[in-house]
């Protein structure tokens, strides 16, 4: 504990170190982001947005024709949609565990409220829905078995439209070049690829950052910034094709759980 932690070593670095990052990053921050708002946006995602139905569990069940509007998040086959409710569901609940969204430059937890009724969005259609559903599912598995390990975790920030990004502050790309969901960067709403983690009182979130240095590469995740800006989580690798693999076998184990019951009572 000598010497400030390198990359990826498990030691625990001082909490007050890393609130010494946010305001020295700051400064490199031109504020002028802030007056530039991506007007036009919001009104382009609004109504297929509002069209779509919250993740109560139901979809998958109408005749609709599914719109497929340019400049819209990827379309997903029924059955995938309607599975990525478990995951959207969760990714929602580990948002809330940390309802009070700070960091080193101070609270935040107005600013995704504001971002998602721009765009005529709830919460977590804006905040989780705006996430590619591939990183998605590795945030799922990875919160899963950081869940089981006992690691208490939550999501800081997940996807930033491009106003968003401009309310953004301390260390963070410009506004239209975020991987938490730039327009320019990702392509928008549903490409969103990063998240800013942290653990549930605030207090724990060196523990979460251990747990993605130790264990992260198993789900195509890491921290790429370990030392400027550490709650910082992106996809890795050919994380697209492992997303799939986590799909498959989450789809597999769920229709076991499913058929199960039924077997037995054939019988
Ligand atoms: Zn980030």
């Amino acid at each position: 504990m000598l010497d400030r932690p390198s990359i990826a070593t498990p030691l625990t670095p001082p909490p007050d170190l890393e609130r010494e990052i946010a305001p020295d990053a700051q400064l490199a921050i031109p504020w002028s982001f802030v007056s530039l708002p991506e007007s036009g946006a919001a009104a382009r995602f609004e109504l297929a947005s509002l069209g779509e139905p919250q993740a109560t569990g139901s979809i998958g069940a109408s005749s609709e024709p599914a719109p497929a509007p340019a400049a819209q998040a990827p379309t997903l086959p029924k059955r995938s949609a309607a599975m990525m409710d478990e995951v959207d569901d969760y990714l929602w609940e580990v948002y809330q565990r940390a309802p009070t969204k700070r960091d080193g430059s101070g609270d935040f937890t107005w600013k995704d409220p504001a971002a998602a009724k721009r765009m005529g969005m709830s919460m977590p259609t804006y905040v989780i829905g705006g996430m590619d559903p591939d990183f998605r599912e590795q945030l799922y598995h990875a919160g899963r078995a950081m869940d089981a390990a006992g690691i208490r975790w939550s999501l800081l920030s997940a996807f930033r439209d491009d106003y968003r990004q401009s309310l953004a502050s301390g260390l963070h790309a410009s506004a239209s070049n975020s991987l938490h969901g730039g327009k320019a960067r990702t392509g928008g709403y549903g490409h969103g690829q990063a998240v800013d983690v942290t653990g549930t009182d605030n207090d724990n979130a060196s523990a979460v950052w251990r747990w993605i240095d130790a264990h992260g590469a198993k789900f195509g995740l890491h921290r790429p910034m370990p030392g400027y800006d550490p709650a910082h989580v992106q996809p890795k690798g050919s994380w697209h094709k492992l997303a799939a693999t986590l799909r498959e076998t989450r789809s597999r184990l769920t229709q076991e759980a499913s058929a199960a019951p039924a077997n037995t009572t054939a019988r």
